[in-house]
């Protein structure tokens, strides 16, 4: 049997004491692509932000494992340290800090300590796969990007950090169609490099069409509605999720 890598048992979460997460049960093992499904404000978002230690939203019960260890005791640097890696919906600028040096230190963090000179050479297939000049390295992280740039930004910091789980949050939204399949084939390059698993959040399937999912959740007012194998992306998409909606 394979590897579990996070396991969230009857999750709870509020924000500013509103209850957005009711009870969220998941489990994803090693090397497993799963997708999270719903409707805007279902909270989807808010579970990658829980796990990743937002101080914004409140843990009011249930329990997070993350490869055999309690996640939630973890300060957020601690989570990213042991392998857990979120793609933001909306990824942040950081002016004075150059993308090459921003990924350098999110290794570093890891104990993987590596010279600018040997990590570009390291990474220039890396940027080749994504469509990416080298020049994208000494930039500003995400100043002046455009939406596509920021998305393989990410995408970057994935191969080169190799998480254990990467939760990535609309990962293809707003991208055009030759984008979304470069992140696509970035993303199953992680999945290929080391085993890595996936929590995939999204509206569409096209990021999804070079991946194999294992398994797929809905997520509607909060709490999981139905849950599914592949078949399920392509109900939903043809469905929608009106049939959940008063369950
Ligand atoms: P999704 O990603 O599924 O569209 P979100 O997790 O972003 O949904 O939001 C779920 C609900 O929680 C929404 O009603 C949203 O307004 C609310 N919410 C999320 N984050 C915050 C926040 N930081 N402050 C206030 N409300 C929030
Ligand atoms: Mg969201």
């Amino acid at each position: 049997m394979s590897q579990e890598v996070l396991k969230i048992e009857g999750l709870s979460v509020a924000v500013d004491g509103k209850v957005i997460l009711d009870k969220v049960d998941l489990t994803i093992n090693e090397g497993e692509v799963h997708v999270l499904m719903g409707p805007n404000g279902a909270g989807k978002s808010t579970l990658g932000y829980s796990l990743m230690g937002n101080p914004k939203y409140e843990i009011l019960e249930g329990k997070v494992t993350f490869k055999g260890e309690d996640l939630l005791e973890k300060s957020v640097d601690k989570r990213a340290k042991a392998g857990l890696f979120l793609s933001f919906q909306s990824p942040q600028e950081i002016p004075g800090v150059t993308l090459a040096d921003f990924i350098r230190s999110g290794m570093e963090a890891k104990g993987e300590r590596v010279s600018l000179y040997k990590f570009k050479k390291n990474v220039k297939s890396d940027l080749e796969l994504l469509n990416m000049d080298a020049s994208y390295l000494d930039r500003d992280l995400n100043v002046g990007f455009s939406g596509g740039e920021k998305k393989k930004a990410e995408i970057l910091q994935l191969l080169c950090l190799k998480p254990a789980l990467a939760i990535l949050d609309e990962t293809d939204s707003g991208l055009d169609v030759d984008a979304v399949r470069t992140v696509s084939a970035g993303v199953e390059a992680y999945k290929k490099s080391h085993n890595g698993a996936l929590l995939i959040i999204t509206h569409s399937t096209k990021i999804l069409e070079a991946l194999s999912v294992d398994r797929t959740h809905v997520l509607v007012g909060g709490h999981i509605a139905a849950e599914g194998g592949p078949e399920l992306v392509d109900e939903i998409n043809e469905n929608g999720f009106e049939k959940y909606l008063n369950n």
